[in-house]
């Protein structure tokens, strides 16, 4: 008995010190401790607040398309960059959205894509007293501009093409060709994006890095880290929408039968809601919790995200705690639409209600849709897909390929003492369509703690233009 307690004891003494030695041995990478930011051109501010005051809302309905504003963002650009239509290609797809290539030395090495939106979305006519700008003004002030656009995804354009034009100034030419693509309707269908990938597509183009909007910057809500921290999206869940309907004879309200469809439907939506779909730690979310590990002053946490070989089950247990987080370990299913009943004195026969689900990657909308109807076990519950919009997880991109480990570097080289992760998105972007034509697909703007987006106040700190600024800068010049 002695012998095998202290067998046992060995074990756990061994054990403890490997997590002690694996958790104290977990150090921050080495940053650049001083960053040398070039400064912004003399005229990119004037040209972010003229490209925030053209209105480039893209209209629910497509035919509403305010085209004579469109031309007139396009004839800003042409004038405000004059170098880049000087001396890049452009090919324009479906009236506004452009492709500019920019011909690199060396035709051996794949191009890279810097991409952007220019298309906002409307501002509501309702909330425009409470801005604390005109929503449309371009005004400049404690060191923000404002203006609806200017967050997304105006800065990433804007960025990209004062970035361009400078180094054309210079008279640099980059080794790898250079597409700069800019799309008008991410916003609402992104059928130009979609464009731009099949015209791609049927001249067998592939490409190398692909770099959109996504990940940022956050210094705010990082438990027990005050480094900030980047996250570079290197994926997008899916989405699906199942419509539940349930129907049963109604009638007079004063006679109620046990059973109504609403009392049937509800019932479908709790085992749902009291029935989340199990978690699973994908690899980039597994990656996000090494990358952040080093720098997560908690001793216990950091022990824990040092050592998730053994406490990987508890990492992900106290994920689900917060929303935000449990939407990175989980396909989330939420009701979001409830429809039935006509007046308060009758049963209605008809109820139905969409329940809407964000699919981590390795998981389909059939899953989902089998998870639903196995969990609601109901055959009177009638069980479809939501037609109109529906999408598969994205592939991701590996952390430790080289478009990552690129971005990575120059978010290091731009941001004093970075935390960079990798992150799954759970919003849709342009860059999707990519994975077709890219293992590289990135999402990252350095934005920091960016606030406003289609909401009121939307701004960007003048010192974050100056980092995206920086940002396309190295990326242009090959770093
Ligand atoms: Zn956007």
């Amino acid at each position: 008995m002695k012998r095998i307690l202290s067998v046992v004891g060995i074990l756990v003494l061994g054990m403890s010190t490997f997590i002690g030695i694996k958790t104290i041995t977990n150090k921050p990478s080495n940053n650049l401790k001083e960053v040398n930011l070039l400064a912004l051109p003399e005229n990119a501010i004037t040209h972010m607040s003229s490209a925030i005051q053209l209105r480039t809302e893209t209209p629910n309905d497509e035919y509403q398309f305010d085209t004579a504003t469109f031309i007139n963002y396009r004839k800003f650009i042409e004038t405000a960059y004059p170098l880049i239509h000087k001396n890049l290609t452009r090919t324009i797809i479906d009236s506004f959205n452009y492709i500019y290539e920019w011909k690199g030395s060396d035709p051996s090495i794949l191009p890279m894509v810097l991409m952007a939106h220019y298309d906002v979305v409307p501002v509501e006519e309702s909330a425009i007293k409470l801005w604390n700008a005109k929503p449309y003004g371009g005004e400049v002030k404690d060191n923000y501009i404002w203006g609806r656009g200017v967050l997304d995804d105006k800065s990433s354009m804007i960025s990209i093409l004062e970035a361009a034009e400078t180094q054309l100034a210079k008279g640099f030419t980059p080794k790898q060709t250079i597409l700069l693509c800019f799309g008008a309707d991410e916003e609402s269908s992104g059928k130009g994006a979609t464009a731009m990938v099949n015209y791609f597509k049927k001249n067998n183009k592939k490409f190398d890095l692909v770099v959109d909007e996504g990940g940022e910057i956050s210094t705010e809500n990082n438990k027990s880290i005050k480094a900030p921290i980047a996250s570079i999206g290197v994926g997008e869940k899916g989405y699906v929408t199942l419509v539940l309907t349930a129907q049963k004879a109604g009638g007079h309200s004063s006679i109620p039968a046990e059973h109504t469809a609403i009392d049937m439907l509800s019932n479908a939506i709790a085992k749902v809601s009291q029935n989340p779909m199990p978690t699973k730690l994908t690899a980039p979310i597994e990656a996000y919790l090494e990358s952040i590990s080093a720098y997560n002053e908690n001793f216990f946490d950091k022990m824990k995200l040092s050592n998730l070989w053994l406490f990987k089950s508890s990492v992900v247990n106290s994920m689900t705690k917060y929303p935000s987080s449990n939407a990175l370990v989980r396909t989330t299913l939420v009701p979001t639409v409830f429809n039935s009943g006509v007046r308060d004195n009758v049963i209605p026969t008809f109820a139905s209600a969409y329940i809407n689900s964000r699919i981590l990657p390795g998981q389909s909308s059939k899953e989902v849709y089998d998870y639903v109807t196995k969990t609601i076990n109901d055959t009177n519950i009638k069980i479809t897909y939501y037609k109109n919009y529906m999408t598969e997880p994205s592939p991701t991109t590996n952390v430790n390929s080289k478009y990552y480990k690129r971005v990575e570097k120059i978010v290091r080289a731009i941001v004093k003492d970075v935390v960079v992760a990798p992150m799954l998105m759970v919003g849709a972007t342009d860059s999707r369509n990519y994975r077709e034509v890219s293992e590289g697909v990135v999402n990252f703007t350095p934005l920091t703690d960016a606030k406003g987006y289609h909401g009121i106040d939307e701004r960007m700190l003048i010192s974050d233009f100056q980092k995206c600024f920086n940002f396309y800068t190295l990326l242009i010049k090959g770093e």
